[in-house]
């Protein structure tokens, strides 16, 4: 490690301990109170950080206010804290990272695992103060959702959504890649015991849909992290021993999905225990290549009496930035994987495995009981919408799942709401409609919207993510026999209603290099950064549930991702579009400028029904 930017001897101090310790690049220290008093090993003179944190520091990122730090090699590392049970204890939580955060600098997220909310009055008070704002968490907060019948109310959407300032819940299970590349999982819960699952469960079935998309790429390698509520049945396999009942604790479809999706972190909860288990393979010695370890961390309860740790800090780069051969290096206590225990040690008992061929089934059915326990706070599946217009577009009403909340005013977009302008409606499928926008930029300016209430694309279930696809090619044909290519934008901020805008770009005025720099460079003078975005990615992966962005995909399928800071001008996408470099309609920007009469918006999207009607796959049959 180079020297130049160090200012203050303790960093080089800890660059040694860095370099002796740690066993990829990612630097893990400890924070809380080590159990154990003997530090027989390397490892466990790591639990001894704690006590030199105040002289030493963890080193560079200190100087720099920015939330990541790069080393040398350009190497992003996010410096991230996990955390067990809260249970409502938020300000003894929040107070502790603070004194952390003032000793070794900002952290970039917290992650807390198993039950987030208290049930007692006390709790519930501390939670008022954050939700209204009274008080703020002081780092990036991500949590896991209910891990118990008693805290499902505490959550008033099955989606991840941000709960409070700082506060984001990430919702029953999925899947998200930060900024920095870090890929994470999550699977909120306990493994249900019946079928169908209450709503603080999963079953194998869920899981299975949450590994299959992953593995399904011959490129996985694994994920970086992965939290859950409940501990993998049988990680001690080969390892140290935890101080839990062994023969009760655990999930077996939890030590299952583990098993498939190789993290190189996994933080769990709810066994009120603090338990590091040594690293473990996921590869077979000599058989196959080698492979990065894995590291299995459960977490106690925040502010136990018996002061068992609760938080844990690590530095992570993520799995994309590391070279191979940094990825794959052993530490030398590392063990054999414990999901592979050798089964003749078992009761012949065989390990499920996922079908990953397996259907996935609606998500609305797990969702269901929640809204019939929680009376009419949550409006789930199965449950009539009030005073909405019984028309034609309610064909599909039993087909659509509808785990998302309703709107909590009147909608211009829900197809059922009554203030929907069904006279610019041109297409109707089964999850999706397609609809000439309002004072549309150009004539064939059109609107992809879901039929049902969601807010953003991240939000879809794959049926409609589905069909949005087919509309979009559809929509591409057509423009392509109009002679243009096809810009599509979404915007996720100040919108409740998904709008995927559909813009066609005569070929002739511009080319696609030219879009794609007419929005960086208009972007730039605003001071937000685009990102590019790999074509194939899934927004779900980058965007966080409830973060809001905007995003633009040309007709080359490449993607323009900006994660929205503070403000965003609302009529971005139309602005570039019609700035001068591009279609060159400045005054029309503005879409309250371009409004017609109902009676030129009814002539106009006649037309276009019928102009439109050959692309439409829903006229096939
Ligand atoms: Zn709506």
């Amino acid at each position: 490690m180079l020297l130049h930017n160090v200012k203050q001897w303790r960093v080089v101090v800890f660059s040694v301990f860095w370099g002796i310790y740690s066993d990829f690049s990612a630097a893990l220290f400890s924070l809380c109170a080590p159990t154990g008093s003997q530090y027989q090993t390397e490892r466990d003179f790591l639990l001894l950080i704690p006590y030199l944190l105040p002289v030493f520091g963890p080193g560079t990122r200190r100087d720099q206010d920015e939330a990541k730090c790069q080393d040398e090699d350009g190497e992003e590392r996010v410096a991230s804290l996990a955390c067990g049970d809260v249970e409502g204890r938020l300000n003894a939580l929040f107070n502790r990272v603070q004194a952390i955060q003032k000793k070794a600098g900002q952290f970039d997220l917290l992650l807390c695992v198993g039950e987030f909310f208290g049930t007692t009055p006390e709790a519930e008070a501390e939670w008022q103060q954050y939700k209204t704002g009274a008080k703020k968490a002081p780092i990036h907060t991500y949590i896991l959702g209910a891990a118990s019948q008693e805290t499902v109310k505490s959550f008033s959407s099955a989606d991840g959504c941000e709960l409070a300032d700082n506060i984001t819940y990430l919702g029953r299970r999925g899947v998200f890649t930060g900024v920095s590349g870090l890929q994470i999982a999550y699977v909120s819960g306990r493994e249900a015991l019946q079928d169908p699952p209450p709503a603080h469960c999963f079953t194998s079935k869920h899981l299975s849909a949450l590994v299959a998309p992953l593995t399904g790429n011959s490129k996985f390698r694994g994920v970086d992290i992965l939290l859950t509520s409940q501990w993998p049945r049988g990680v001690w396999h080969y390892g140290n021993t935890p101080e839990v009942n062994t023969k009760f604790c655990g999930s077996g479809s939890v030590a299952n999905l583990a098993d498939h999706l190789k993290p190189r972190y996994h933080f769990a909860a709810l066994e009120g225990a603090h338990y590091e288990r040594l690293p473990y393979r996921n590869h077979v010695v000599l058989q196959e290549n080698a492979q990065h370890v894995s590291r299995f961390i459960a977490l106690a309860s925040v502010n136990n009496p018996a002061k068992k740790k609760y938080l844990y800090a690590f530095n992570i780069v993520p799995m994309k930035a590391l070279e191979a051969s940094e990825l794959v290096k052993q530490p030398q206590d590392v063990t054999e994987n414990p999901y592979r225990f050798c089964s003749k040690d078992k009761t012949g008992k065989q390990r499920p495995s996922f079908n990953t061929t397996e259907e996935e089934e609606p998500a609305g059915q797990f969702f269901f009981d929640l809204s019939k326990k929680q009376g009419g706070g949550f409006r789930g599946r199965g449950r009539k919408r009030e005073g909405d217009g019984r028309g034609d577009f309610q064909r599909d009403e039993n087909k659509q799942p509808r785990r998302h909340p309703q709107p909590t005013g009147p909608c211009w977009f829900c197809l059922a709401s009554p203030q929907v302008e069904k006279h610019l409606v041109i297409s109707i499928g089964t999850h999706c409609y397609v609809a000439l926008a309002k004072g549309s930029l150009t004539p064939l300016h059109m609107l992809i919207l879901p039929i049902g209430h969601y807010q953003s694309v991240v939000e879809l279930s794959s049926e409609v993510v589905e069909e949005m696809e087919k509309y979009r090619e559809a929509l591409k044909s057509f423009y392509k026999s109009k002679g243009a290519r096809c810009v599509l934008f979404e915007r996720n901020y100040k919108s409740q209603h998904l709008q995927l805008q559909v813009v066609p770009v005569p070929l002739d005025r511009c080319t696609t290099e030219d879009i794609k720099e007419a929005f960086m460079v208009q972007a730039q003078e605003q001071q937000m950064e685009l990102m590019e975005i790999p074509q194939h990615t899934d927004l779900k992966q980058i965007a966080p549930p409830g973060v809001p962005y905007f995003y633009v995909e040309l007709d080359s399928g490449e993607k323009l991702y900006y994660r929205i800071q503070k403000h965003f001008p609302l009529q971005f996408g139309r602005e570039v579009l019609a700035s001068e470099a591009l279609l060159n309609i400045p005054t029309r920007a503005d879409w309250r400028e371009c409004k017609q009469t109902r009676e030129e918006e009814e002539e106009s999207c006649k037309q276009l029904r019928d102009d439109f009607q050959p692309y439409d796959f829903n006229m096939e049959d």
